[in-house]
């Protein structure tokens, strides 16, 4: 028997996600720590939103369209 063991493990600040494979953890440590990939976060961040958004930001806009119309009724500051 095949033990599905994940022995690669993402160890950047909080992140614990664990991998089967060392190609596994090279796209997450890309898609989710790159520091050089754009990151979009909240325009609301300097003006008091702790969400997530604020703090890490996304590399989706989408989603901070979605967070922005959803916690700040879709208003700019
Ligand atoms: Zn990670
Ligand atoms: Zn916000």
């Amino acid at each position: 028997m095949k033990k599905h063991t994940k022995p690669y493990k993402c160890d950047v600040g909080t992140c614990s996600e664990a991998f089967e494979l060392q190609s596994g953890l090279n796209r997450h440590r890309q898609e989710m720590h790159d520091p050089n990939a754009q990151r979009y976060y909240c325009p609301w961040r300097d003006f008091g939103c702790r969400s997530k958004l604020a703090r890490e930001g996304t590399k989706r806009e989408a989603n901070l369209d979605r967070h922005v119309q959803t916690a700040h009724g879709g208003q700019q500051p």
